[in-house]
């Protein structure tokens, strides 16, 4: 087993959720260590950021190959742990490796200095350059845990920055082989020190002891994590729990809808932020719409093997197999109907859970508002896409949300008007989720900031805006220099507003 950069006093036992035996002890943190990383990182981030854009690229280019040739380990590894398929572990490669190439090309042109629009033409000339935070805290959670920390990590590293990770113990031996790889490559390995342990000493240590956080998990620790770095003067992206919409319109192909909904709701068993968790499908279609989908998620091959021949895979902890239980328990007490799955299955796991598809979920049901974050879907039906669109937004949430029509243009005016992060159009989250270049983060109580593209960069840079004088007429001083000039200056405001000038 790869070890932790800093090693704890004491272990804690990490169940493998394919058989519920133990898979190994992982060392955890002390506040100290955290401290002693913390100190450690911030020496060696000096010479990292001094190594310069153009080495950072060729270390993470190099990074992005090493973690492709080690792919199948880190799909048995984030298998093992996690209880997904190894399409859906398959999906968290492909995404660290994108992100990985997307940040080593793309970062020296978002952080370079650039000229703005100087406030007085000719006279001054303003520029922009960017300093890297020097130490950025990471917590990350089980679900995705190489992908989301490398959607962190690997930016903090391109800007310069160096990074304290604190792992969950479930995914911590994909995510401490991942850091194994750019090790290899060259990152150093003081510049990203791991550490492992409970949240609320652990990460509160990391918290306390960075210049900017990254925290993806649930809307309460969020909350409590936000709250954290604001008394500390630090700002923080918080990625965070979401209830996510699938509106099928009614010029979608019910049939198609049905076989890429199933997609959309299942994968990583809805272990996963952006899954979709509410259907709303058009009156007109409604019937053969939910017959297939209920169909096709009863048909689903659910597997432990650490293959490609699994649809879904496991829960991925005992502690998610009661949620899930309970949600579908309760929805059941109150009145919803069962079309597929709504039970657990020994037979496959410890943790196994057969995907769940519900009608007739009312308000008064847990599942109805709150993030199930397991295999558990309602469908409803609506008479417009205004009353489709009313529902979707009735939440606290706005992380993401699906649109699947027969008509692009259709969809896109609907997507603008849905109150959410990320909307994909006739797929469920693998758009936006794979597009390395644009944002991703949530609206309302789904968090604050963003990951990806240049936000996701800008994030870990502090700008500082140098203007110079130079020197061709010198600005009013005195009240009488000032008389002399103001009338020049006012007509100097009224010309640039005549040439549009920003
Ligand atoms: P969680 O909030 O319980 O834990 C997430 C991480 O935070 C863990 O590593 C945990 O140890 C740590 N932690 C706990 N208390 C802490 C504290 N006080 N300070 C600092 N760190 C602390 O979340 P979870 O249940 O493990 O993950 C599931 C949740 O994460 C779901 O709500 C899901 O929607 C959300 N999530 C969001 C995204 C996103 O990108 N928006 C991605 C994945 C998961």
């Amino acid at each position: 087993m790869a070890q932790l950069s800093v090693s704890g006093a004491s272990t804690t036992t990490v169940i493998a959720p394919f058989t519920g035996t133990a898979l190994h002890e992982l060392p955890l943190s002390s506040i100290r260590d955290v401290q002693d990383a913390a100190e450690g990182a911030r020496e060696a981030q000096r010479e990292w950021h001094a190594a310069g854009f153009a080495h950072r690229r060729r270390v993470l280019l190099r990074a992005h190959d090493v973690l492709l040739e080690r792919r199948e380990e880190l799909l048995d590894l984030l298998q093992t742990e996690t209880g997904k398929t190894r399409g859906q572990a398959f999906e968290e490669i492909f995404q660290a490796a994108s992100v990985t190439r997307y940040y080593a090309v793309s970062a020296q042109s978002v952080l370079a200095t650039k000229r703005r629009r100087a406030g007085i033409p000719l006279l001054m000339t303003t520029r922009v350059s960017y300093s890297p935070k020097a130490l950025v805290g990471v917590v990350t959670p089980w679900n995705y845990p190489v992908a989301l920390g490398a959607m962190d990590i690997v930016p903090a590293l391109a800007a310069g920055s160096a990074v304290i990770q604190k792992i969950d113990n479930q995914g911590a031996l994909a995510m401490l082989a991942t850091r194994e790889a750019y090790i290899e490559a060259g990152v150093p390995a003081e510049v990203w020190p791991i550490v492992a342990g409970p949240g609320n000493e652990v990460g509160n240590a990391v918290v306390d002891s960075c210049d900017y956080v990254c925290f993806t998990g649930s809307t309460p620790t969020g909350t409590k994590v936000g709250e954290r770095a604001a008394a500390r003067l630090i700002s923080a992206s918080l990625e965070l729990g979401g209830k996510n919409p699938l509106l099928v319109l009614a010029d979608a192909d019910p049939a198609k809808a049905a076989r890429d909904a199933v997609y959309a709701c299942f994968a990583s068993m809805g272990q996963l932020c952006v899954s979709i968790e509410r259907i709303y499908v058009h009156e007109s279609i409604a019937e053969e719409f939910t017959r297939e989908f209920a169909l096709r998620v009863g048909a689903l091959t659910q597997s432990a093997a650490l293959d490609f021949s699994g649809d879904v895979g496991s829960l991925t902890s005992q502690a998610q197999l009661e949620r899930v239980q309970a949600h579908v328990d309760d929805a059941v007490a109150k009145g919803a109907t069962v079309l597929a799955g709504g039970v657990a299955r020994p037979e496959l796991g410890p943790y196994f859970f057969a995907p769940t598809v519900l009608t007739n979920v009312t308000a008064d049901m847990q599942c109805f508002a709150d993030e199930t974050f397991g295999p558990v879907v309602a469908i409803s039906t609506v008479s417009s896409d205004a009353e489709a669109i009313e529902l979707a937004n009735n939440t606290e949430f706005g992380l993401n949300a699906s649109i699947f029509s027969g008509s692009l243009a259709h969809a896109r005016r609907l997507a603008d008007r849905l109150n959410a992060g990320s909307v994909n159009i006739n797929e469920g989250y693998r758009g936006s989720f794979s597009s390395v270049d644009a944002p991703m983060g949530g609206m309302k109580n789904s968090g604050l900031g963003r990951r990806n593209g240049p936000e996701g960069i800008l994030r870990f840079a502090q700008s500082r805006t140098v203007s110079q004088s130079n020197g061709i007429l010198q600005l009013p001083r005195s009240g009488a220099e000032f008389a002399a000039m103001a009338g020049l200056m006012i007509t100097l405001l009224g010309l640039l507003k005549v040439l549009r000038r920003r």
